[in-house]
């Protein structure tokens, strides 16, 4: 691959690292010269079965021999069954299919609006935090409580407040008759895995139920097995009237999907929101086979248990370490770089991520095992200890 020649082609929002990938086996995928990575990032906690998984590539092979695409003007069987896979597993009753994560906040947004809308009442607000992540798209950003994003983006709709994360307080000081819905991810991913307090949650869920606002989850992250529950508000004693998804529901094709309560989904009726693209054959036979492996027997065991030894492993560092199943994080020191840590492993066969000021993110594979787990550890000892 000539690197030169990608960015002269390819517009440059992208702070890209200098490899190229050509294929993958399991938590293991090889650049072009042959070289061995071990993934813990897994195209940013999106690829939860991990490279060539059989029953995944042979479930996508099939479908693309059949159909790859038809369009909601008609049904399509792996939509229905993966829509009943995720009500009979949460506590939502309807599935809207997207492909992407914004996409699915965007729709959220959407829907809350025309819920009140519905109900006639002038219920509009949003409430998200500091620090969370929704997505890109203009309404997912306004949601988006990070300036950074916000930076020459001006004006974004209006109706959107920020809350501190954890602070109940500040909550209630933003909320009015005009609060429509809080959106909150439980573990805050990109602004540096950061988890939301049980307390926290708790009295944030009774401000809703009181004050008539929708409880709005953003699993797109922490969804699909990835805390070691099917979804991280399982930790939590609440259940939202929605929740966004995205991310690991394909295992790699793009997917996103809002599941939401009956009440709130028949909101969305025929003109008020589509996607030409939106669950259609090969990313929901992907979904499926996803979703089947994340609840098949002992899976999820698997990944608290891992997600634990990982975990224990980190705090050999010395750093602050936290997160909940597979999605972890460890706050460097000052003097050390996240970002320098990053390229250093993947000059030694490692990949990681980064998140918030200085932390580094693991959001591997949800398959992986100790062994991968302690060679991960060896890559990172050599690399921070011996700098
Ligand atoms: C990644 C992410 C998004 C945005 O998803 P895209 O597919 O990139 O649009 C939204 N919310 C959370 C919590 C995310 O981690």
């Amino acid at each position: 691959m000539d690197f030169k020649e990608a960015d002269k082609y390819l517009f440059q929002n992208y702070g890209r690292f200098p490899y190229a990938f050509e294929k993958g086996e399991g938590c293991y995928i090889y650049d072009e010269n042959g070289k061995k990575y071990l993934d813990m990032l897994s195209g940013i906690a999106v690829n939860c079965l991990g490279y060539n998984h059989p029953k995944l590539s042979e479930a996508i092979c099939d479908q693309a021999k059949k159909i790859i695409h038809i369009s909601n003007l008609f049904y399509i069987k792996p939509q229905v069954e993966v829509a009943k896979i995720l009500v009979e597993n949460s506590c939502g009753d309807k599935v809207f299919f997207c492909n992407s994560g914004a996409e699915s906040n965007e729709a959220a947004i959407k829907l809350v609006r025309r819920y009140f809308y519905d109900k006639s009442l002038n219920k509009y607000e949003i409430v998200s935090f500091e620090g969370g992540f929704h997505g890109r798209t203009l309404g997912a950003l306004a949601a988006t409580a990070q300036p950074k994003y916000h930076e020459g983006f001006q004006p974004l709709p209006e109706g959107f407040k920020y809350a501190k994360y954890n602070n109940i307080q500040s909550v209630k000081n933003l909320i009015n008759e005009k609060t429509a819905a809080i959106f909150i991810e439980l573990i805050q991913g990109e602004g540096g895995v950061n988890p939301a307090d049980k307390e926290f949650v708790k009295e944030l869920f009774s401000i809703c139920k009181e004050n008539n606002i929708l409880f709005c989850v953003d699993e797109v992250q922490t969804g699909i097995g990835r805390t070691g529950k099917l979804f991280a508000y399982q930790h939590y004693d609440i259940e939202p009237d929605i929740i966004t998804l995205a991310k690991g529901l394909g295992g790699g094709v793009p997917i996103g999907a809002v599941i939401a309560k009956e009440e709130i989904a028949k909101s969305f009726i025929p003109g008020t929101h589509a996607s030409t693209f939106g669950g259609n054959y090969l990313a929901t036979v992907s979904a499926k086979v996803v979703l089947q492996e994340v609840l098949s027997e002992g899976f999820l065991d698997k990944v608290r248990e891992n997600g634990d030894y990982l975990k224990e492993r980190l705090k050999e560092f010395g750093f602050n370490v936290k997160g909940l199943g597979l999605i972890v994080g460890m706050d460097l020191p000052e003097n050390i770089n996240a970002k320098d840590v990053v390229v250093k492993a993947l000059e030694n066969g490692l990949i990681i991520g980064t998140a918030g000021k200085n932390t580094l993110r693991f959001v591997p594979p949800l398959i992986i095992d100790k062994k991968d787990i302690d060679l991960a550890i060896e890559i990172l000892k050599n690399i921070i200890m011996g700098r």
